[in-house]
């Protein structure tokens, strides 16, 4: 299929980079520079606006930091809506939020256009290694459409519901990454300083029943090595944590666990600004505690 990408972040460059190997690609990114820095390591053509991007292509794909800055996409001269071709499909693997989406998706209708929000899970090495967990919002006969792009970064692919059921998926998911991640720092803080060595506490965690994904891989890749690689912004997490807050209180559910995780990452977001990693939120913890977890 002619697919185009739009968005070469941290997690969309190695997903589009994917689909070189069963699609025609073309890309739009922002900053240019980094679409010409993508087209010189992997065959696709590189276009100067995102209307030129959507006028080449059957599957439009949007990979942005919030819905926000896909909506704006779509106006304008230069916008997707001036070049969407009727009988396409938009597919957006922003982890945006569920409202925009389905406002979205209704204004693409009136052009004949097709939506699915498609968030992803799984981090920068998943997209390069194909193995995404890809959360759907759409159609059956959408999702149907969609597989054959999504399969290329995507192995677990689901639809979750209608438009706007994938993102509130992702939100609740990374929203739990956060709880997991603040409690983390602070039982780990709090063992450390009371003379339990780092490494051997989160052994045991993760021979016991408060083990967690954060616990079995990102604290001992990051935290007990001091590590603090920049894959994932702690400005999107706390953005995603902030979509579960208002899903939650649109469904009328109590979300106090989630709430305080929340601030704490909006906090340690505000002290580490907007180009820390999401695991920074426990070296903040860490300073401000007044300890180091290291192995
Ligand atoms: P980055 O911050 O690394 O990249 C953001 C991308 O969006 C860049 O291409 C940037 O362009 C572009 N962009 C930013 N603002 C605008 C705008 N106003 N108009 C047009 N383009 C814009 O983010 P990620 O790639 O990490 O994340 C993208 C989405 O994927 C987010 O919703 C995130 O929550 C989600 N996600 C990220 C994961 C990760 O591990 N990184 C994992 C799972 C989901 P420019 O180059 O010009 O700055």
């Amino acid at each position: 299929m002619r697919v185009a990408f739009l968005g070469l972040g941290a997690i969309g460059r190695p997903m589009a980079a994917r689909l070189i190997w069963a699609h025609s690609l073309v890309v739009w990114n922002r900053t240019k520079v980094r679409a010409n820095e993508f087209t010189g390591a992997y065959k696709a053509r590189a276009v100067y606006t995102p209307r030129e991007a959507a006028s080449r292509s059957e599957v439009v794909i949007t990979c942005l930091p919030t819905s926000a800055e896909v909506e704006a996409l779509l106006d304008g001269p230069d916008g997707l809506l001036a070049g969407l071709v009727p009988g396409s499909l938009m597919l957006d693997c922003t982890s945006g939020d569920p409202a925009t989406s389905r406002r979205i998706a209704a204004r693409l209708a009136e052009h004949q256009v097709d939506f699915a929000d498609a968030p992803v899970s799984g981090g920068v090495n998943g997209a390069e290694a194909g193995t995404l967990t890809v959360m759907v919002g759409g159609s059956e006969a959408i999702f149907q459409r969609a597989l054959p792009v999504l399969q290329e970064f995507g192995k677990r692919i689901e639809l979750m519901g209608p438009v706007g059921s994938g993102h509130a998926m992702k939100a609740v998911n990374n929203a739990l990454l956060g709880v997991n991640i603040v409690a983390l720092g602070e039982g780990l803080a709090a063992l450390v300083k009371a003379g339990v060595p780092a490494g051997k506490a989160v052994e045991v965690l993760n021979a016991s029943s408060g083990r967690s994904f954060v616990s079995e891989h990102l604290v001992p890749e990051r935290v007990l090595t001091g590590a603090w690689p920049r894959t994932f912004r702690l400005a999107l997490l706390h953005k995603d944590a902030g979509i579960a807050l208002d899903l939650l209180e649109e469904q009328g559910v109590g979300g106090a666990v989630m709430q305080m995780a929340t601030d704490v990452l909006g906090v340690a977001r505000e002290a580490l600004g907007e180009d820390a990693d999401y695991l920074e939120a426990i070296r903040f913890m860490e300073q401000e505690a007044g300890v180091e977890i290291r192995a």
